[in-house]
């Protein structure tokens, strides 16, 4: 029984052993032989594609959009792609974030090596923080895989009649699966995400058809996170139709923008915190501090942190509300438990990022990944009051959102601020949904839960956009425009 066993085992590395990397060579070169070497590739397709990190709840789909058309061009050699897109609601409107828009949302992204824009309109608009992710999609398609483990001396192992192949680019390990007919069937790598850690980025690849001589994939799953970014039925394929992108000026010399913080006080020790794209809130207790909302990630985080330092010296900041688990409204969470702080969240995302926080975090370590802090939860139902001397927050779960089930709003009730996430996001125009429609059904929802919980709100502090007054939410919500 233990010969037999030890056979067995034997067998088994004999079969899963590691290969040399010569041997990967060998086979990477016969799998681009049988799928058609090209220079350059053009796919086209419609299917799916969703709003990474605004899932309704935490672990659903991330919200599905339509995917009416969609084109990719990559050039291997120069490292260039073009991606052009056009999605659209699905009608019923799906639960969630990142949505609703109105129409047709028309994308066109590049990336040239190091370079990464957008072109909505005529003029380039720079995406320093997007090239890295780009230029590693180009290595994810089946050509482009094979490219790269050419290029960054991969290895190779075989598993039953499939090999693995697994080669590093940069600081990112790539490995994807060539199946017995020399196909790529699958890829995979890491990406750095502030809520998720080392982040799985699998894409799989089946119904291969032949297009004069080069086969591609007819079906094309991307999930991010374990849940589906991209579906995609290809209906047409281009060998070498070559790419010609020339960088525009503007995006070559384009950096990523410093963050600032601009703070407008709002009353007695409670302080509106701005400057970017998304906002903060200070509020100073007797004894500590507390913040609502850490959004985007941690160097937003220690901005916000330092000016809270600033505005209230020597107290600790003792709590983090966070008003739901959207990626750009969670992001910069970890940085407030490195610092001490506890957290308050709808009970609903504690599994959730206890779970999420425990991941690797190796291609971008944090404040909190580098020390041993537990993280403390305080989670909220329905409600929590926050007191401390004459200071007084109600921390309220916003039901029948739309946008997020876990959603919490906070409400002042000696100063009479409302506290709000992504119902409602005034005077804004560059943050404003495609065609400035602002969504009327997060704001029916949220005047609705004014009026439930009586509250006496004259003052709307958003986590976008500006503070103004409630009769600007009113008038809002009557006309479905913000
Ligand atoms: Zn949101």
């Amino acid at each position: 029984m233990v010969k037999r066993l030890w056979f067995a085992c034997a067998l088994f590395f004999l079969c899963a052993g590691v290969a040399s990397a010569q041997d990967a060579r060998a086979v990477v070169q016969d799998s681009l032989k049988s799928m058609g070497d090209v220079k350059s590739i053009q796919y086209s397709g419609t299917g799916h594609i969703n709003s990474f990190g605004q899932a309704w709840i935490p672990n659903a789909p991330w919200p599905i959009t339509n995917l009416t058309s969609y084109t990719k061009t990559i050039d291997f050699s120069s490292k260039s792609a073009k991606e052009e897109l056009i999605h659209s609601e699905p009608n019923p409107m799906v639960k969630g974030g990142g949505r609703p828009f109105a129409g047709d949302d028309k994308q066109v992204n590049f990336v040239s090596g190091t370079y990464a824009w957008d072109m909505p309109g005529s003029a380039p608009v720079p995406q320093p923080g997007a090239a890295a992710e780009r230029q590693l999609q180009i290595w994810l398609t089946p050509h482009g895989f094979l490219k790269a483990a050419l290029e960054n001396g991969a290895t190779a192992k075989k598993v039953g009649m499939m090999t693995e192949i697994s080669f590093q680019t940069g600081k990112y390990m790539v490995t994807g699966t060539i199946d017995a007919h020399n196909m790529v069937t699958r890829t995979e790598t890491w990406l750095p995400n502030p809520v998720l850690g080392d982040m799985p980025v699998e894409t799989t690849f089946s119904a291969y058809k032949d297009y004069n001589g080069v086969k591609f994939p007819t079906t094309i799953v991307q999930k991010q996170g374990g849940q589906a970014t991209l579906e995609l039925t290809v209906n047409s394929v281009n060998a070498n139709p070559g790419l010609n992108l020339s960088v525009p000026d503007a995006v070559k010399t384009a950096a990523a923008p410093p963050i600032k913080v601009q703070s407008q006080e709002m009353g007695d020790g409670i302080w509106f915190v701005a400057g970017g794209s998304h906002n903060s809130m200070v509020v100073e207790f007797p004894t500590y501090i507390t913040v609502i909302e850490g959004p985007l990630g941690e160097g937003r985080s220690l901005a916000v942190i330092a000016e809270a330092k600033r505005l209230v010296p020597n107290k600790p900041i003792k709590y983090l509300i966070n008003t739901h688990s959207h990626f750009d409204h969670s992001g910069g969470v970890r940085t407030y438990v490195a610092e001490g702080a506890t957290i308050i969240t709808q009970e609903i995302n504690v599994p959730f990022y206890q779970k999420a926080w425990a991941a690797p975090r190796t291609l971008a370590p944090d404040n909190l990944s580098k020390g041993a802090k537990e993280a403390n939860f305080l989670p909220v139902r329905e409600k929590y009051v926050l007191t401390e001397g004459d200071r007084t927050l109600e921390i309220f779960h916003e039901n029948g959102s739309m946008h997020n089930g876990g959603m919490l709003i906070v409400y002042f009730p000696k100063e009479k601020i409302l506290e709000e996430a992504d119902d409602y996001t005034p005077d804004l125009p560059e943050l404003a949904a495609p065609g400035g429609i602002r969504p009327p059904v997060f704001m029916a929802n949220l005047m609705k839960q004014i009026q439930t919980l009586k509250l006496d709100v004259a003052t709307v502090a958003p986590m976008h956009g500006i503070v103004v007054t409630f009769a600007e939410l009113q008038k809002a919500a009557a006309t479905g425009k913000g």
